[in-house]
């Protein structure tokens, strides 16, 4: 009987690897004038004290709105975990979960990345996508901002859309363009991979994977 209880605690807190499997990365790519950011430049970067700003600002060398509804795409192989206009100082976001192989170790690594102010979105929650493969497009988040893309990639699965519930810190926060650029190309496994999934907190009545 208490094993069986100790079980249940268990399955209950563990992130559930359920049957969502995804391609393990072959790398990672900008997620806007693919493959290299060709045309845009970081106008904001990751910064972990006060005033915090947990990812990069990426615009369009054009300068004003001249990047609105440009092509937003994915930075790499894996599955959209969270797609919705969340509204407030946000709109539209997506998330999407990657599986990669870090050749450090070799061991199998996962990070989300987000992408916010859209224009539009292009996937759903659930869907599996390749790197380069278009997700969205740039956008004010309805007015809201001159037009950018907000980017981040996170290791602590669990962020999803309450950042204020995990600390500011490296072991949660990647440097996004560190990150592409460390792990820009890997070797390409042809196997898939099963992510955790249902580790979000329902945000704003939101649900992701
Ligand atoms: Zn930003």
């Amino acid at each position: 009987m208490a094993v069986l209880v100790l079980l249940c605690i268990f399955l209950g807190n563990a992130p559930a690897f359920g049957d969502v499997k995804v391609s393990i990365a072959d790398g990672f790519d900008f997620p806007v004038g693919k493959p290299d950011a060709a045309g845009y430049y970081k106008a904001r970067g990751l910064r972990l004290r006060s005033p915090t700003h947990f990812g990069e600002d990426w615009n369009g060398r054009g300068g004003g709105n001249t990047d609105l509804r440009d092509p937003i795409y994915s930075c790499a192989n894996g599955v959209v975990t969270f797609a919705h206009n969340v509204r407030q100082g946000w709109g539209n976001v997506v998330l999407i979960r990657h599986a990669y192989r870090d050749p450090s170790d070799g061991k199998v690594k996962y990070v989300d990345s987000l992408y916010g102010h859209l224009d539009a979105i292009h996937v759903k929650v659930g869907q599996k996508v390749k790197r380069g493969d278009q997700i969205g497009t740039m956008g004010t988040n309805f007015g809201m901002y001159p037009c950018h893309l907000h980017f981040e990639i996170r290791y602590n699965l669990s962020t999803g859309m309450q950042r204020n519930s995990v600390p500011s810190d490296y072991a949660n926060w990647a440097d996004p363009t560190q990150f592409i650029n460390k792990f820009r190309r890997l070797s390409r496994e042809w196997r898939s991979v099963s992510v955790p999934t249902g580790t979000y907190k329902e945000y704003q009545g939101f649900k992701g994977l």
